[in-house]
This record gives C-alpha cells, structure tokens and sequence, in this order.
C-alpha cells in the first residue's frame, strides 16, 4: 500500500479522530479560498493566479484529507496538481469545447442524458467534494445549475419509466454521494421501482478524495437496492492510500462491485509506469480498472492533454505485458456527443479471404484461419487420425457422416 509523503498532514494534528473520520466534517473545511490555501501551502506563481481567478470559474475546494496527500516538496505531485487551479486554466486552445460530450443536446429533461439506446446518466447534483482541475463536466459541476430539483428528479423517472429500452442507469453529477443519504436512498428507491431498470451504476470520486464518506450507513441503503455498482475515478497510485484501502475494502466486502475510470493526464499518469502502477494498485485494493479515458478538449483543461498515441503506446505496453485484469479499455468520448469510441494498437496486420494475419504483443505474427465455408467441410476420421499407419484418412463433404 502507498503511504503518502505527508508534510502537511500534521496541520491537522489536533483534531480529534472523530472529526477526521467524519466526512461531513472533512466537506465543511473544504480549503476554498486564496487566503485560506495560502496559510497552508507556498504557492508557485501560476497557482497564485489561477487560484485568485478560479472564482467564478470552475471553484476551488480541497478536502483536508486530500490536502494531506500533497508532497509539498514536489511542484509537480500529482496530487496537488489535480486540486489546485493554475493560470493554464484559462488559457483556451482554439479546439476546447463548452460541453466537449455534447451531453446538453442529448438532454430529454434537464438533468438527464439519453445518447446510447439503452442506458441514461442522471445527474443528481452538481457538488463535489473536490473539484478535479482537468473535470470535464465543469461547465456544470460546482455550479448553481439547479439541475437536480426533486421535480427534476420526477421527470427523470417518468422518462425512464416510459422508454422501456432503458435497463442501464448511471447516477452521477457532481458527486451523488455528496447528496444525503435519505436523498440517495430516495433516488435508489425510484429507480429499483422501475421494472424496465436492471443494472443501477453510481459514479463517485468520494472514496477518493474523502474516503470517509463511505459508512455502514452509506453501505446498508446500496446493499438495500442491490446489485448497485460503484465506478470510482483513480488517476495515479498515490491516491491509494491505506484509507482509500479501507474504504474499497468496506464496499467490496458489502458484495458492491467495483470498477474505476482513470483520465489520461499529461504529467500527472501519461507515462508507462504509472499507469501500470496504478492498475497493478487498484486490482490490490479489488477495483477492477475499465476505462481509461482521453482527456476531453474541454475549455481550460488543454494543459492536461496528451496526443492520442500517448495513449496508444501505452495499451500497446501494457496488453499482454501485465494481467488482462490491469488492461482497461482506452476511449476516446468523440467530441460533440459521437459517444465513447474505443481505441487501441493495432493487431491485425492483414485480412484475406478465410485468415487473419495478426501480431501478437511481442510483435510475432500469426496467422488464424477462420472456419471455413459449408460446402467444403472436410472430416478427419477418429481412425485416421489416430491410424496404425499415422496416415489421415480425409473425408470429403460428400462422405461426411451424419453425426460427428
Ligand atoms: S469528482 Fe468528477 S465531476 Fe467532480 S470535479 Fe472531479 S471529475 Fe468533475
């Protein structure tokens, strides 16, 4: 298990344990302001101005907890790099994008995003614990969007109820776990009152950032609506910490599966090694990585991007070099609304009638002949395969038995 560098942590050294571990505690001091951040932390000048000006803009909030992972030492800790604002922000590529999913024009009623045919992502909030600076969504995350009144959430369900394809639904936001947990319980108990609803997914980063949002209460009302699965969001192994552990290991023993998306970050998880590294963490903490996802030109986050082949070489380093476990799907979500679009080395060399010729990860090539066509079908008899002479006896089509 990491253990993070930790310089910070003995700012908080007085409180006591029970508020520590109290995530209500660990949201109301959030750091989420200029001077409350620089009290604590030497700030480098692109920090100093990109937290000045996050206001208005996608907001600052640090949880204490995630506050004591940072390696103060280190400009370029990843830790710290996700939470706090910097003058890059602002700077806009001529490709970045409003809503880079086109989420909005895929929206039936407000709150909730209808693209592939048989699932839906309902957005329950717009807080979050932290507010991850490469978010994709942070046109609306952190927001006043009023997206989730509980008139919302009603049309939300009448549609869900009224399109009887829909099975798949995804809870999200913001963070749905920053909801109360009777709220929670209240959207679980809608949805798994849907008969057309079969797989109930909740998408949280709280586990994460503030792990001790993860209690026995918490955990009874997602047992209550079983089977609920929990897509969590790790971008480097050093978000893995013995706490993070202890909160995997209280939904995994609750029988709640879980799975994680990681965003591909330039400087933050773009290289080979950690990449690997926090695959190889997250299968020990039983988290089963499944996507990795290019990082989305939305605006003010071009700085976290990397090319396409980052990622292309690093599925080609890690498939078939590691367990098929550790390999998640790399997508790219395709600008405007295409949806996810799976992307990877290339393994077929060439394609004929009846073979494949492929390569496999060590660059050897092989060929796979296909089954061939009804028609020209022949049998090798159990004798002639096995004949004293070690001659096969071939049969044609013609002479094929009835009966293998
Ligand atoms: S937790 Fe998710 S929705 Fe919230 S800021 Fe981070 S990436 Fe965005």
């Amino acid at each position: 298990m990491i253990n993070a560098v930790n310089p910070l942590a003995e700012r908080w050294n007085d409180v006591p344990e029970s508020d520590w571990e109290d995530w209500h505690w660990q949201i109301k001091n959030r750091v989420m302001t200029y001077d409350g951040l620089k009290e604590i932390l030497k700030l480098m000048p692109s920090e100093e101005i990109g937290v000045k000006r996050s206001k208005g803009r996608l907001l600052m909030a640090i949880t204490p907890y995630w506050l004591s992972l940072i390696d103060t030492m280190r400009p370029t800790c990843p830790i710290r790099r996700q939470a706090i604002p910097t003058a890059e922000e602002f700077d806009v590529s001529a490709f970045d994008m409003e809503d880079p999913c086109g989420e909005d024009k895929d929206s039936p009623v407000p709150g909730l995003v209808h693209r592939y045919p048989d699932r839906v992502l309902l957005l329950v909030t717009e807080k979050c614990a932290m507010y991850c600076r490469h978010c994709t969504r942070r046109r609306i995350v952190g927001s006043e969007a009023h997206l989730t009144s509980p008139q919302n959430f009603e049309k939300a369900y009448e549609y869900i109820r009224s399109n009887h394809r829909i099975r798949d639904v995804l809870i999200s936001g913001g963070d749905p776990l920053m909801l109360p947990d009777e709220t929670l319980d209240d959207i679980l108990k809608n949805l798994r009152a849907i008969p057309n609803v079969e797989f109930i997914r909740l998408g949280t980063r709280m586990p994460v950032t503030v792990p001790m949002r993860i209690t026995g209460d918490l955990i009874s009302i997602l047992k209550k609506y079983s089977p609920v699965w929990v897509s969590l969001h790790f971008n480097h192994p050093k978000e893995i910490t013995k706490r993070c552990k202890k909160a995997c290991d209280m939904l995994t023993d609750a029988g709640i599966p879980l799975g994680s998306q990681t965003v591909l970050l330039k400087g933050i998880n773009d290289r080979l090694s950690t990449m690997r590294r926090l695959m190889h963490e997250l299968l020990k903490v039983r988290v089963r990585p499944y996507y990795i996802y290019q990082c989305d030109p939305a605006r003010g986050i071009s700085h976290f991007r990397t090319p396409i082949a980052t990622g292309i070489n690093i599925m080609e380093k890690m498939r078939g070099h590691t367990s098929g476990y550790a390999v998640p799907t790399y997508v790219v979500d395709a600008p405007g609304g295409g949806g996810k679009i799976p992307v990877a080395p290339n393994y077929v060399i060439s394609q004929a009638k009846g073979s494949f010729t492929l390569r496999n990860f060590a660059g050897q090539i092989f060929t796979y002949h296909e089954p061939v066509e009804e028609g020209e079908v022949v049998r090798v008899s159990h004798q002639g395969q096995q004949g004293k002479q070690g001659k096969k006896e071939v049969k044609t089509a013609e002479t094929k038995p009835a009966a293998a």
